[in-house]
């Protein structure tokens, strides 16, 4: 009877994702030099596509940067928590 993978949400794909990437990135790479770090523009829309469940953007470069530097995925992280808070808000169930 439990042969069967239940199907994730987009949702809970993303916190499971997340919650491997906060673990290991916040300090696994610091980039004291911000060696090929991106603007703040590109990682607030990284941020938008990542809060509206944007599934292509494991594969996008500027994405794996983000994931590989600790300050980028910071950026990131705030920009994503307020994506989330301001979708939330925002919407008429
Ligand atoms: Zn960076």
């Amino acid at each position: 009877m439990n042969g069967r993978m239940k199907q994730e949400t987009p949702e809970q794909k993303w916190n499971r994702l997340k919650n491997q990437i906060h673990e290991g990135i916040a300090k696994a790479y610091p980039n004291p030099d911000r060696k090929g770090c991106l603007s703040h523009e590109h990682i607030v829309a990284l941020a938008i596509r990542s809060a509206d469940f944007d599934d292509t953007i494991e594969d996008d470069p500027q994405w794996q940067h983000v994931t590989h530097c600790s300050p980028c995925y910071s950026e990131y992280l705030e920009e994503f928590k307020s994506q989330r808070a301001s979708k939330r808000s925002g919407k008429t169930k």
